[in-house]
């Protein structure tokens, strides 16, 4: 695991390098990769960084009755929700779930003004916040952080506390753009790629995730 370290700021992203996951990466970003494999794979890797990005949720003791004795195990004990970020981010939902199946889901949908570039809100269900609800935005491509920065307000007002971002591929003009307005929410990436190009994709990338993830053009 690398975690960003700009001189006098505590680093506020991590991208999760894993052999694994740098395998996977190199064949989701093929473009000869079909919607079938690119969705396996989405679900894959994010189930890996998810693994990261859980690492410090909190647990509590049980005791459970195994054949032969008492043993004393943990269990979750923090109200997850995952938010995915309509329509790419539902391709990461699978991944997630597998991890933590009792979270409760949201879904948020922002478009792109085409004249003002700016995100509008078209979509919005979330559950309740709960004293230990943690919250975790899922969006595969963090290309220029408006979407995720508009998300992260909008959970603010909802009245979220705790809230993490888990995404695939990050522009490092993206991850300057969140950790600018939302100082406090840690960003968990399989990558951060080199720069956005003249029209906001992200450069290696892989594309157009929401695309390649659902067969559309
Ligand atoms: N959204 C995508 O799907 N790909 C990019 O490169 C940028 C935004």
């Amino acid at each position: 695991m690398a975690a960003a370290a700009t001189p006098g700021r505590i680093a506020l992203h991590t991208e999760v390098k894993h052999p694994c996951i740098e395998h996977k990466l190199t064949l989701l970003r093929d473009e000869r990769t079909d919607h079938k494999q690119f969705r396996e794979l989405t679900r894959e890797i994010t189930q890996f960084v998810a693994y990261e990005a859980l690492r410090n949720l909190p647990t509590a003791p049980v005791e459970v009755q195994t054949p032969l004795a008492v043993a004393t195990g943990r269990t979750i004990a923090a109200d997850v929700v995952v938010v995915p970020i309509l329509r790419a981010g539902v391709g990461m939902l699978d991944g997630i779930l597998a991890l933590v199946p009792n979270a409760r889901v949201g879904y948020v949908g922002l478009y792109r003004d085409p004249d003002t570039k700016k995100p509008v809100e078209y979509y919005r269900k979330l559950p309740d916040v709960r004293p230990d609800s943690f919250y975790v935005l899922i969006d595969p491509m963090l290309a220029t952080g408006g979407t995720t920065v508009a998300t992260l307000d909008l959970l603010r007002d909802h009245g979220v506390q705790q809230v993490i971002v888990v995404c695939l591929v990050a522009s490092p003009e993206g991850v300057a753009t969140v950790e600018e307005a939302h100082p406090d929410v840690w960003i968990f990436a399989a990558v951060v790629d080199s720069h956005l190009d003249a029209r906001k994709y992200i450069i290696p990338g892989l594309g157009d995730a929401g695309d390649r993830l659902f067969g559309t053009r």
